[in-house]
């Protein structure tokens, strides 16, 4: 088995909080303690375990009382499942899934389906074409409709429209929800209510006590009315689902989707120069701090992953980055989908500036830092060192890609 330290911060969340069902399960069994008068207690029933056999076995190396075992976080949990056998009514959410992954936006939207859904309700998760996504149970999708086919492929809002109303017609649900997004469902989910010719509520943060809050007025009022049917909900609306699994049962469409007029041609991506990108609309930023030593190799490898550079203030105040590239409280407050720290210690100013970024990996010497505990993935080590093997993979994954090719 490797060595490399691999956290599960979904279960160090659970174990922290007392709330959560699956708490006391994720608690580290105590073999001593020390007793009311000072004296040190044992459990001897607690140490060791029962082998393949039923005999008892008790481990020496230290491992079961909290040696090695405590470097492994890692706990295989079983959420309870919850099953709606036969839907009272449906709950439609149509999730971006920008990169072909329920994007943390699109999770805070199936908690807020799940809040209107009840007990006798279902979540019925629409996507468009092919996806990577594998935890749409977890993520509380009850029923998962997938529209394959090119039609609904790359930026292609109309047909989507298309295929959003065969779903109404067939399954009704009492309720849409789109993420209010940019890049998705801001615009698809505008199109359908006009389709439709309802009035959506848009930029949803809550949804409570039969009315929904959004924010209107340049995001300086609020503005609550009585649930639509069509919701369009900011980041944050509600908690993602956490602590029950889902059965994710496919179902499909009894009719075919009508062809729209193809008014709209998608021509596909175009290369845009990172650097080029402002800091706030950044996808993938590549940031250094202070632990970076090679400022060279570490613009090399910015440019070999065509991430946008981003820098901690230290690095900007000791001159090695533009200030335009500050991350951070008094910096830009970025949301990029990756956000690699490169010898950044983690200081609370510079946590706030990467709150919204949805995964966050640190290079880093020291296994202790705040970086470290904020980062979905942690490499500990020197940067120098890391940046060169991060090149090399990059370039063996691009010869590899060519080879393949040819
Ligand atoms: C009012 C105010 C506003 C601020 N606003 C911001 C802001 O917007 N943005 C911001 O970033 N800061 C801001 N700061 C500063 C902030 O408090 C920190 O001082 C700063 O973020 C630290 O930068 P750093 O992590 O790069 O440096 P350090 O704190 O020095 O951390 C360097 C890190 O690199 C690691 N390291 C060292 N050598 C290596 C190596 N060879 N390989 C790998 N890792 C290595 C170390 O373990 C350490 O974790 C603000 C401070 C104040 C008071």
């Amino acid at each position: 088995m490797s060595d490399i330290i691999r956290r599960d911060p979904r279960a160090e969340w659970i174990a922290r909080n007392r709330l959560h069902p699956l708490h006391a399960a994720m608690q580290p069994v105590q073999h001593s303690w020390m007793g009311p008068n000072g004296v040190i207690r044992k459990n001897p029933h607690g140490i060791g375990f029962i082998g393949p056999n039923g005999i008892k076995r008790i481990d020496r190396s230290g491992a079961q009382q909290g040696g090695a075992a405590k470097r492994t976080a890692t706990v295989e949990v079983q959420l309870p499942l919850h099953q709606v056998a036969a839907p009272a009514f449906y709950i439609g959410v149509v999730p971006d899934m920008v990169g072909g992954r329920l994007s943390s936006h699109d999770r805070d939207l199936l908690g807020l389906a799940h809040q209107l859904a009840g007990e006798d309700g279902a979540v019925l998760a629409i996507v468009f074409g092919e996806h990577k996504e594998n935890a749409f149970s977890t993520a509380g999708v009850d029923r998962l409709l997938v529209l394959e086919g090119n039609e609904f492929s790359g930026y292609a809002p109309e047909q989507r429209v298309q295929g959003l109303r065969a779903v109404d017609n067939q399954f009704s649900p009492r309720h849409w929800l789109l993420p209010d997004s940019r890049t998705g469902g801001g615009e698809l989910g505008r199109r359908f209510a006009a389709a439709v010719g309802e009035r959506p509520a848009t930029r949803v943060w809550q949804v409570k006590d039969e009315h929904c809050i959004g924010r209107a007025g340049a995001g300086l009022q609020d503005l609550a009315r009585p649930v639509a049917r069509l919701i369009l909900a900011a980041v944050e609306c509600a908690e993602p689902v956490s602590d029950t699994r889902h059965e994710a049962l496919p179902v499909e469409l009894s009719t075919t989707v009508a062809r729209s007029l193809s008014r709209i041609e998608d021509l596909g991506a175009v290369a845009v120069d990172p650097a080029a990108i402002p800091m706030a609309e950044a996808e993938f930023i590549f940031s250094g701090g202070n632990g970076v030593k090679d400022w060279g190799l570490f613009h090399r490898t910015a440019e070999a992953l065509g991430a946008t550079e981003g820098a901690s203030r230290v690095a900007v105040d000791d001159g090695f980055m533009a200030r335009d590239r500050q991350v951070g409280a008094s910096g830009t407050w970025v949301t990029a989908r990756v956000y690699v720290a490169v010898g950044i210690s983690g200081a609370i100013q510079h946590l706030q500036g990467i709150g919204a970024c949805d995964k966050v990996v640190a290079i880093n010497l020291d296994p202790g830092c705040d970086m470290i505990k904020r980062a979905d993935l942690s490499v500990i080590g020197e940067s120098a060192e890391m940046l060169h093997a991060l090149i090399a993979a990059v370039e063996a994954y691009r010869n590899g890609a060519k080879r393949d090719a040819a």
